[in-house]
């Protein structure tokens, strides 16, 4: 019997989802593009007309190498631990699935463990290189770029270091077919051909413009990052930014409003490091984490022996911030007398321990959060108006996450790179379904949402891998790509019947005994049933006749006692 080709084996089809309405194809958690061949060709023909080949020859070189690597991530989640060289070889049929080309390896000398791929891949129906020929016509040079590109990204990937490949043989040179060789990079002894395979290095001149404007760009996400942990670019970050900054050197008391876990602590620190205090301690104090009996002796500080248990004299946080900042998060939750307290210190600069009546004259700015609306406090009387408008001269409203959507991914990159490394764990992004499924989600938790999130994500994201949907909601059926799959016959069906193909898979995978599966659902059928056949018979599907026949044959015993009234 001929082996069945893996696409069939891992049900590819079932992966591959027509989301009309939503205007989307999915293969897996990756977005696909049905293009029409003729305006690829036509975008691949104004390139080699106006970059000239050899530059037309590289983007669509890196273009290809870019979605082999993502069909390497895509072989090897399919695959599991299987078998390197079965798992390796579901690239030239992913390949074939996406209308590229036919291809077959013909030689393969591999060495796992030093990473070294020698081979020889035969290439029919490249879509590139009847492209070339319908517009160029046979000519001397092979012109299958973007197939060598993907071929490339692909072994590349799996071999973890660079494998190119080259075409020795096109049909545009007037071949019979397309022929792909493909070795390490440095076994190509070719300098000049590498530079061009290889990953772009500042070298080039002549686009001295373009290279202007990019590093313009990167300039800007080198600034977009370095404003600490505040990222972002969107326009209410931005203008809650603005604001933020033009505080940052003067001595005026902030007020940060926001919802919880929009980063209110973040942006306190960013003034902090931003003012002429810099050098100076930062201390923050979350108001409702401390005992509202304790809340005064930790920010005024405490004389020895002025209650039982202060048994020697210490600072409290007000006189540690010293020259500095104070944080005072969460500020609607502190006790009246407090409020009174830091009332009395804001107006003169000075402050008592308690027990103490000596005056001690302390330099802080003051920033306080909170998250309680304070007029409504006021109006309860729970919050005093005077201390209010002592601290509510620079009010600062900080976005909730929602609102500033369009920062997500910056801060999904950002948050990758930060717990990376501290799960030594190598993450190579994230998946476009991933991050729709990001985007769709409303954060009431925010950032802080985010951050845990991606945190577990990372955990759980195998490395060397990218972050997908049952890494960020695990335990939810990878169902957020709804739409069509097509299935064996090219048919298009709907994702209901992909789903269920998808779950007598799993079960076939587990090592299947359809007799005792069938006596398991009879039962439970049955039990749901209460007993009463008949019911049971229409959750199954079948008759009651033909139910009671597969109850005696398949549970073996005899007719189950009949319960309908
Ligand atoms: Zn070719």
């Amino acid at each position: 019997m001929a082996e069945q080709p893996l696409v069939e084996r891992f049900n590819l089809r079932s992966r591959l989802r027509f989301n009309i309405e939503s205007g989307q194809i999915w293969l897996d958690e990756n977005r696909m593009l049905l293009m029409h061949a003729k305006a690829f060709g036509a975008l691949r023909q104004e390139m080699i007309e106006s970059l000239g080949p050899k530059r037309a020859w590289r983007l669509l070189f890196r273009m290809g190498f870019a979605a082999g690597q993502q069909d390497a991530d895509l072989a090897h989640k399919l695959y599991g631990e299987g078998d390197a060289y079965d798992v390796f070889k579901i690239g030239p049929e992913l390949h074939a699935f996406e209308g590229l080309v036919r291809s077959t390896i013909t030689e393969a000398e591999i060495d796992w463990e030093k990473g070294v791929f020698i081979g020889s891949v035969n290439c029919d129906n490249s879509w590139e290189g009847e492209s070339h020929l319908q517009l160029f016509g046979v000519g001397d040079e092979p012109a299958c770029w973007n197939l060598a590109g993907y071929a490339s990204g692909y072994t590349s990937r799996f071999f973890k270091r660079d494998i190119i490949f080259r075409e020795t043989q096109c049909v545009c040179c007037g071949d019979p077919r397309c022929v792909l060789e493909g070795k390490p990079a440095e076994d190509w002894g070719d300098a000049a051909f590498l530079e061009y395979c290889l990953e772009p290095k500042d070298q080039e001149t002549s686009f001295e413009q373009l290279q202007d404007e990019l590093w313009q760009v990167q300039g800007r996400q080198r600034e977009q990052r370095a404003a600490g942990k505040l990222v972002g670019s969107s326009p209410t970050f931005r203008a809650a930014f603005s604001l933020l900054s033009k505080a940052a050197s003067s001595p005026i008391t902030v007020l940060l409003l926001g919802e919880t876990g929009v980063g209110k602590e973040v942006f306190a620190r960013w003034l902090h490091e931003n003012s002429t205090r810099a050098d100076k301690p930062f201390v923050a104090v979350n108001c409702a984490a401390i005992p509202n009996d304790l809340i005064e002796s930790e920010l005024f500080g405490v004389q020895k022996g002025a209650y039982t248990g202060a048994q020697c004299s210490r600072p409290g946080r007000f006189e540690r911030a010293d020259g500095g900042t104070l944080f005072l998060d969460e500020l609607g939750e502190l006790s009246p007398s407090a409020q009174v307290k830091l009332l009395r210190v804001l107006q003169t600069g000075e402050l008592e321990r308690l027990g103490d009546d000596k005056l001690r004259k302390v330099n802080v700015r003051l920033v306080a959060a909170t998250n309680v609306n304070l007029q409504q406090a006021i109006a309860e009387g729970r919050f005093r108006a005077d201390l209010y408008y002592r601290l509510a001269t620079y009010p600062l409203e900080i976005p909730p996450l929602r609102k500033r959507k369009s920062d997500i991914p910056v801060l999904v990159s950002v948050l990758i790179e930060k717990y990376s490394p501290l799960y030594h764990k190598h993450i190579q992004g994230i998946s476009d379904l991933a991050m729709l499924g990001l985007m769709a989600y409303d954060w009431p938790g925010n950032v802080r949402e985010l951050e845990n999130l991606i945190e577990r994500a990372v955990l759980l994201a195998p490395s060397d891998g990218q972050i997908e949907v049952e890494h960020l909601f695990p335990g939810m059926a990878p169902a957020a790509a709804p739409g069509a799959a097509i299935d064996r016959q090219g048919r298009v069906g709907n994702a209901d019947e992909a789903r269920k193909d998808q779950l007598y898979e799993t079960l076939l995978e587990d090592g299947f005994d359809l007799q005792a599966h069938e006596a398991r659902l009879l039962r439970l059928a049955v039990d749901r049933a209460r007993g009463n056949l008949t019911h049971a018979a229409r959750l199954l599907g079948i008759t009651r006749r033909q139910l009671a026949y597969r109850v005696k044959q398949v549970l073996g015993g005899a007719e189950p006692p009949e319960h309908d009234a």
